[in-house]
């Protein structure tokens, strides 16, 4: 390690629980598939919960399956330095995306056992229910639930493709905790993430100090003209629905790439009627959405795309549609957190740059309510949400090291 810490993380045992609960689902390739509120979910819950219980923590578990682990401060009055991720996965997801937040938090309260650290505060190890969305269909389902983005009602109402409903998994797996899913008074909350992206590998850099979640708006756009026959049907008299819909999503990169790194611009569904490859295409159906890190940015796209889709619309002779789903606003992260997270990694001599999120975390949510800080770390070829998903063990290390550092600092400070 580059720089100076008294308190040493012991990387061996972190990478051993990392892999120990990267068992817990494995895939032949390498991942692993751990569903949320599935048989080996709860598996996975089970044994972080042991390892918990073994490193004396007092674990408690609120009514939509979140998990919270205790460890005492000297001062019961303090509110707790929360900190954590999720366990659960996609269908064929990696072995850190969130696991890596949740390990690293448990070696955080190892080591600090064996130092025989007592923190003023108390500290609290979260492991977050649902965050991937991709059993039911609503990603960060337990922290919306908790900082009341949604009723518990609705969230136990939503089923899987197979009919089962979130109230009935969590009853399935006995997760249905006694605590109630709501905020508590805390004091922070931190969480350690690997990037998901291609930015801190690129430019070398060991730690991300995450700023912030970027501004979101999606869309679902329609382009209608007229099917006709693809041999009869000359130039003039074509409204063809898809050479429309392509212009407008050339237009969504470009409004994209005007923005240089920091825009994000994607159609990702499209849907043509009646694809039919001799019919001069009459309707198409598309997605479309935009993130920036800043609001202001985010209102500039929002008053410009569907002005200028629409000349395009008119150039080509179709008419088009444009419906907001929903806006999520730019989330800035906590000053004062950030800073203690700059601090630690500097103290290390770690490389590091700021960094705005680009991907949704539990750490959004939260960050409504509490102050909130995240930590990134690099993954190889920036590959997220795939089996071949992988980091170094001293990139665990660091990130674990920063986290330990910056919770200790934050449970320790003069109130
Ligand atoms: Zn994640």
């Amino acid at each position: 390690m580059a720089g100076q810490t008294n308190h040493p993380i012991d990387e061996k045992r972190l990478w051993d629980a990392l892999m120990g609960m990267a068992q817990i689902g494995a895939t032949a390739k390498g991942g692993v598939r751990r569903l949320a509120l599935s048989d080996v979910d709860r598996r996975g819950r089970d044994a972080f919960r042991g390892l918990c219980e073994a490193a004396g923590l007092t674990v408690r578990i609120d009514a939509i399956g979140n998990m919270f682990a205790r460890r005492p401060g000297r001062d019961p009055k303090r509110l707790p330095v929360l900190f954590g991720s999720h366990l659960d996965s996609q269908p064929s997801g990696g072995k850190f995306d969130g696991a890596l937040g949740v390990i690293a938090g448990l070696e955080v309260m190892r080591s600090l056992n064996d130092h025989g650290i007592v923190t003023e505060a108390p500290v609290e190890l979260v492991n977050w229910t649902d965050e991937e969305g991709s059993r039911f269909g609503r990603s960060l389902l337990g922290s919306g639930a908790w900082a009341g983005l949604y009723s518990l009602e609705d969230a136990y109402a939503m089923r899987d493709p197979e009919g089962v409903s979130v109230g009935e998994a969590l009853d399935g797996i006995g997760y249905r905790g006694a605590e109630p899913a709501q905020v508590f008074p805390a004091d922070s909350y931190f969480e350690l993430h690997i990037e998901q992206g291609p930015i801190l590998e690129r430019e070398d850099k060991r730690i991300g100090i995450v700023t912030g979640a970027q501004a979101q708006i999606w869309y679902d756009a329609a382009v209608t003209g007229q099917d006709s026959h693809a041999g009869t049907t000359p130039p003039s008299a074509r409204k063809d629905a898809l050479v429309g819909a392509a212009r407008i999503i050339d237009l969504v990169d470009r409004m994209m790439r005007a923005r240089g790194e920091d825009g994000r611009g994607t159609v990702g569904q499209l849907f043509v009627s009646p694809n039919s490859r001799n019919v001069v295409p009459g309707e198409v159906k598309f997605s479309v959405e935009f993130r920036h890190p800043e609001e202001t940015e985010l209102d500039r796209l929002i008053a410009q795309f569907p002005r200028e889709a629409g000349f395009i619309a008119r150039d080509c002779g179709v008419d088009f549609q444009l419906t907001p789903l929903f806006r999520n606003p730019a989330q800035p992260f906590d000053p004062a957190c950030i800073a203690l997270v700059r601090d630690a990694s500097a103290r290390l001599g770690f490389s590091s740059r700021d960094i705005v999120s680009g991907a949704g975390h539990d750490a959004v949510y939260v960050a409504r309510h509490i102050p909130t800080a995240m930590i990134f770390t690099p993954c190889k070829d920036g590959l997220s949400h795939n089996e071949l998903e992988s980091i170094l063990p001293e990139e665990a290390r660091d990130g674990c090291q920063v986290l330990f550092e910056a919770v200790l600092a934050r449970a320790n400070r003069i109130v």
